[in-house]
């Protein structure tokens, strides 16, 4: 097994709070939070609050992350915002292809992926949002490949196709006893080199396992089921990158996250943190969360 990777807890607050608000719940939440150090802590409030959030977070350790963005820079694009805007409010990480965006925004799969390679361009680490809705628990996996390679999709490699058999190393090692992939199956059709450079640099993606009929319901996955999604998420993304880069890169659950039920989910060896929606809107449920994770970290 390789180095642990740092665990990662990440706020959506989605369409709440107003700068009153948002100033009250800092003020409880950093004072609950001061001592945590090896867990990061991301912030994604709505636009609207970025500036007010982003300048508390400065004297934190924590980040600030956006909900959403668009993916040209800048022009005609009446109500939308682009990363060089995020990134100059000081976002780190910005939330993609959220299931609430796909289904009632209609963000499509090709839609996903500009926006995508437009967080990597600005340097914002994009945290990508993929799950399978009810009617697709039987195909998870194959819901979960088709919006990995999706979102990830190259459509013209800058670079030529890795030699024969260079994406087919398999993925064992992921956990003791995986599975092995298909050798090298798709590579060369989704030509993930063309942001592999942007992987490279710092693992700089995150991606969120977040099964539909969990969000905001109340059900969570059972988390042994949650560490099987996060397990063949590597898989596909040793397929994509390369095994070092899946290694490194972190998974979180989402989906009805709470204190009753998160440390589950952290004692899963592919699963990094949590997406939370519902129990961050509750400052002293987001800092229990906080303080779980952390309790559960590695010493630095
Ligand atoms: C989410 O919106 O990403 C989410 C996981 O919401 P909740 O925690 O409320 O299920």
């Amino acid at each position: 097994m390789g180095e642990r990777r740092r665990r990662l807890l990440v706020a959506n607050w989605k369409m709440h709070f107003v700068r009153a608000q948002a100033l009250e719940y800092l003020k409880i939440f950093t004072e609950r939070v001061r001592n945590i150090t090896k867990t990061e802590l991301v912030l994604a409030p709505p636009f609207t609050l970025l500036e007010t959030v982003g300048r508390e977070l400065q004297k934190t350790q924590m980040k600030l992350a956006a909900q959403n963005l668009f993916y040209e820079r800048q022009g005609a694009f009446t109500g939308e915002i682009s990363p060089v805007m995020l990134k100059d409010l000081g976002c780190q990480y910005v939330i993609v292809g959220h299931s609430e965006r796909r289904r009632l925004f209609g963000e499509t799969d090709e839609i996903i992926n500009k926006k995508l390679r437009a967080a990597l361009d600005a340097q914002i680490t994009p945290i990508l949002c993929v799950g399978e809705t009810l009617e697709e628990r039987r195909i998870t996996k194959r819901v979960l490949e088709a919006q990995i390679r999706g979102a990830l999709h190259t459509p013209s490699p800058p670079s030529p196709l890795p030699s024969e058999g260079e994406g087919s190393r398999g993925v064992r090692g992921l956990q003791e006893g995986g599975r092995g992939v298909r050798s090298g199956e798709g590579q060369g059709e989704v030509g993930v080199r063309g942001v592999r450079h942007s992987l490279d640099l710092a693992e700089d993606l995150v991606i969120a396992y977040e099964p539909v009929w969990a969000i905001g319901t109340g059900v969570n996955a059972a988390p042994p089921e949650a560490e099987a999604s996060a397990l063949f998420i590597r898989e596909v993304l040793a397929q994509l990158c390369s095994i070092e880069i899946a290694q490194k890169i972190r998974i979180l659950y989402g989906g009805s996250v709470t204190p009753a039920n998160f440390e589950g989910f952290l004692q899963q060896p592919n699963i990094d943190g949590a997406l939370v929606g519902g129990a961050s809107l509750d400052p002293e449920a987001f800092a229990q969360l906080a303080q779980m994770a952390e309790r559960l970290s590695e010493p630095s």
